[in-house]
């Protein structure tokens, strides 16, 4: 949990410490269902563009978020690059190969890889903040496209959903955690207009933390913007 917790952070938090440069990394990766090989290639840093403040506003230059996540060309196993890094047993791999097969006739789009990635945690049991992981970076990827308000919102939902079981069964290991938690359940709170109970979670951000923490700083601001019933998702 603790890895994409960070992987979380460094994607949507801490926009500072990028660097300018817009780079890119390949792995040769094999799907853990199949054995099917090919290159996994991602953004490794790029451009910060707007005032790179806050969470979902970092906005990037290239196809940063559109690659965080990808597909077996095979059977559609979908994940992170470390999601290509496990090995699974006999059961797990026949169970998958179950389920992924009723996307063979889909196209597979970025959104679509993202469905795939949180179902295929969901059928591993991983961690709750894993699976959260999936849907928040669709949500993100959906949220200029005006016809799939929807679908992100719905994507925005299950981010909820599944931050508010890592907060509620104790799968926050420390303070930090739980404030990261707190702060996504109040953000996709606050861009699908539930704005009473956004406000009741960030109010637990500054509780988890300390006045000089940037989740601190964000969720004062977030906070007003819920205050003022701005349900913005596009900044
Ligand atoms: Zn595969």
């Amino acid at each position: 949990m603790k890895t994409k917790h960070s992987l979380i952070i460094a994607f949507f938090l801490v926009a500072s410490t990028f660097c300018e440069a817009h780079t890119f990394y390949w792995e040769k990766v094999k799907c853990p269902v199949d054995g099917r090989k090919f290159m996994f290639t991602g953004t490794g840093s790029m451009t910060i563009t707007g005032d790179g403040y806050a969470d979902l506003m970092i906005a990037t230059s290239g196809s940063h978020y559109g690659t965080l996540i990808q597909s077996c060309p095979k059977c559609h196993y979908s994940g992170f690059l470390a999601d290509f890094r496990i090995n699974l047993n006999r059961k797990n791999k026949k169970l998958l190969q179950k389920h992924l097969s009723k996307y063979d006739s889909t196209n597979i789009d970025v959104v679509v890889k993202c469905q795939i990635a949180a179902e295929v945690k969901q059928i591993l049991a991983s961690d709750y903040v894993e699976i959260a992981s999936c849907y928040l970076v669709g949500s993100y990827l959906l949220r200029y496209h005006s016809q799939k308000q929807d679908l992100r919102k719905e994507f925005q939902l299950k981010t909820m959903k599944y931050y508010k079981a890592s907060y509620y069964s104790f799968q926050c290991s420390d303070l930090a955690d739980s404030a990261l938690a707190c702060y996504m359940i109040a953000e996709m709170l606050r861009r699908t207009s539930r704005y009473e109970e956004a406000m009741l979670y960030y109010d637990r951000v500054l509780i988890y933390s300390t006045p000089d923490n940037r989740v601190n700083l964000l969720a004062i601001k977030q906070k007003k913007m819920a205050l003022e019933k701005d349900d913005n998702n596009k900044i």
